[in-house]
């Protein structure tokens, strides 16, 4: 039987999130994507964790900036998306989708997403019923349409909330409130939604993250995972882009 995972949340640049992956059983660590080199080794150092690991979701500086400072600490394998191979400094291994690949006992189950880069994946965790969904999807909210198109977007938001209800899905940042407030104005009527976000509002006046969310939840308020086609999906990014 595997160890559980230890999972280490904490905040970086202005809303990113960090997230350290500790294998108690193997001493190994994984940083999901490096918006903030420093912070994540001191946080490893705090914990007495050597980092062995990174895992990008896409080629954004915020996710990937701090690939090659945290090389001069650590010997790292860097995971990304062989599609971005060339945009992710450092990169040692690509992986596509329906890549599994082994973190001690514990299966990492590769899921690309694209939409918000072309390029994006999110990392899947079954043992720990755990996703890293980097840009993909935020807590009642999706990543802009940097890249990607709304059938790109809807057909990974759908892979997403396909995983089992009770998923954690850690988004890489703090968006929530803002989607939120979006999101009422399409759901007007969304009791679900509302009550959330009473929630929401009292864990950030408490300096809480609403991270991580889950599967159960975002079908329940996410209005772009609620959008019934693409096209409907799109006309909602976009009029959250004017917001
Ligand atoms: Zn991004
Ligand atoms: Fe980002």
């Amino acid at each position: 039987m595997a160890q559980d995972l230890i999972i280490d949340m904490f905040p970086c640049l202005q809303d990113n999130y960090g997230f350290l992956i500790h294998n108690p059983a193997t001493g190994s660590t994984a940083t999901v994507d490096t918006p903030e080199a420093e912070k994540i080794a001191a946080r490893c150092r705090a914990r007495g964790w050597t980092l062995t690991h990174i895992w990008n979701t896409h080629h954004h500086w915020d996710h990937t900036g701090g690939n090659i400072p945290l090389l001069s600490e650590f010997d790292v394998d860097i995971i990304g998306p062989e599609r971005d191979k060339k945009r992710i400094p450092g990169m040692t291994q690509g992986v596509e989708e329906g890549d599994r690949f082994y973190f001690g006992d514990h299966v990492v189950e590769v899921i690309e997403t694209p939409g918000h880069t072309i390029g994006h994946i999110a990392f899947y965790i079954p043992s720990a019923g755990a996703a890293f969904v980097g840009d993909t999807i935020f807590v009642a909210g999706c990543g802009r349409l940097f890249e990607g198109s709304p059938e790109d977007m809807f057909g990974s938001l759908a892979k997403l909330v396909g995983l089992p209800d009770d998923t954690k899905l850690y988004c890489a940042h703090e968006y929530t409130l803002s989607n939120g407030y979006f999101a009422v104005t399409v759901e007007p009527e969304n009791s679900d939604l509302a009550d959330y976000m009473a929630k929401a509002r009292k864990l950030r006046e408490d300096g809480q993250p609403t991270v991580p969310t889950t599967v159960a939840q975002e079908k329940k308020i996410n209005p772009f995972v609620r959008a019934v086609s693409a096209e409907e999906l799109g006309k909602r990014r976009a009029a959250k882009d004017n917001f």
